[in-house]
């Protein structure tokens, strides 16, 4: 049996996890040992990344979904929920005050709403991209050549979790899909030129300490720029309902093992976690997380993107949202990021790939006067 010490050794000169010492640290359950871990998440957070937290600000345009995900309260199937869809012309503007308040990305996301095209978004894009702000979009599924001209418009990253990497498990939970499906999505975005962002839930009902490690695996392999890492928590109105969410201290596990695996990327401590336990993104934080998203959904619909139960932030003012969570950085001595907050591959004018995507050299390993070895 490894230990903690052995596989941080390991680590800090070679940057690498096997998939036996991931499934190791997920199952640690010793408290002592476990806030270790998530105390060395923060220290390569901290390292790599420093203090700075990147807020971004999330518009949840649409509630309707063509797709019926086992988990997820806007299903297709659930009949109960009130519908919504933002007209573009509300959508830009809730996105001018979102540039207003400070916030130098939005996050447009939906359910896959086929109602907006492809140009349709890709001028609500062009729009939000003259204010000078990043844009991030998360809407699903689309043709490629939708993903080409919203990127023509100047749309910077796109989020799509693959969930699970348990591809008998994924295709459970997504009827008429596949990871497969998911994972060629996934490869086209990078292609063509987004900064890349997926993620997984965790405590979905089947997974276990061997699929969650092979998520992780995933992430570092995809080199995700933005990884979202959040507990499943069941939704009565879907099959999955009474089922067992998933735990804050195997959410911050998994957060803090990609953070090793992941030293540069951006990692949200996610609403989710917020809504599993009122410390969730405090806690987050903590582990490795340094970035937070803020719901900046306009109040008359915020409720209705109910994909889980009792979502934090459901009825706080964006002005007050943001006035907590910088009380929130500030309190753990950290500050506000004031600049874009691109993926680590994309973050210089003139990245040089083959650079940007080597490993940094490892400090803790140079520190101790070791540096030469195991790093080839
Ligand atoms: N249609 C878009 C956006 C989906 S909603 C897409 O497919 O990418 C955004 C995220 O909410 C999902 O990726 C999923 O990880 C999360 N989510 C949905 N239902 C959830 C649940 N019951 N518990 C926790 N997270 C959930």
């Amino acid at each position: 049996m490894p230990s903690l010490d052995a596989i941080w050794e390991n680590y800090i000169c070679t940057g690498e996890l096997s998939r036996e010492e991931i499934v190791h640290l997920l199952e640690l359950e010793d408290n002592g040992e476990q806030a270790r871990l998530l105390n060395l998440a923060d220290r390569v957070r901290r390292e790599n990344l420093g203090d700075e937290v990147h807020l971004r600000g999330i518009i949840e345009f649409s509630n309707y979904c063509v797709r019926d995900c086992l988990y997820c309260g806007i299903r297709r199937s659930n009949r109960k929920l009130v519908r919504y869809r933002m007209t573009p012309d509300e959508i830009v503007a809730t996105a001018a005050q979102a540039v207003a308040m400070g916030f130098k990305t939005v996050v447009l996301q939906s359910g896959d709403d086929f109602y907006y095209t492809g140009p349709m978004i890709a001028e609500i894009i062009r729009a939000v991209k003259e204010m000078g702000v990043a844009v991030t979009v998360s809407a699903g599924e689309r043709p490629r050549t939708d993903y080409v001209q919203w990127r023509e418009a100047g749309a910077d990253r796109y989020l799509l979790k693959f969930e699970t990497s348990d591809a008998a498990l994924y295709n459970r939970l997504h009827p008429g899909t596949s990871l497969d499906r998911r994972l060629r999505y996934l490869r086209d975005l990078r292609e063509l030129g987004y900064q890349l962002g997926s993620g997984n839930m965790v405590g979905l009902p089947g997974q276990t300490p061997a699929t969650l490690a092979d998520d992780i695996l995933l992430m570092g392999s995809l080199q995700l720029e933005m990884a979202g890492i959040g507990p499943f928590l069941p939704h009565p109105a879907t099959p999955l309902q009474g089922t067992d969410p998933g735990t804050m201290s195997m959410t911050l596990k998994v957060l803090a093992i990609a953070r090793l695996l992941m030293p540069r990327a951006h990692l949200p401590a996610t609403t989710a976690l917020g809504s599993v336990n009122v410390d969730g993104r405090r806690a987050g934080l903590l582990a490795g997380a340094n970035v937070l998203m803020l719901n900046l959904t306009p109040l008359e619909y915020r409720s209705l993107y109910e994909i889980y139960p009792a979502k934090a932030e459901i009825r706080t003012e964006p002005a007050r949202l943001k006035a907590e969570a910088e009380e929130l950085i500030h309190s753990l001595g950290r500050q506000v990021s004031t600049g874009y907050g691109h993926g680590y591959l994309h973050e210089a004018t003139n990245v040089n790939l083959s650079l940007a995507t080597e490993k940094p050299p490892h400090w803790a390993c140079l520190a101790r006067g070791s540096g030469s070895e195991g790093r080839g």
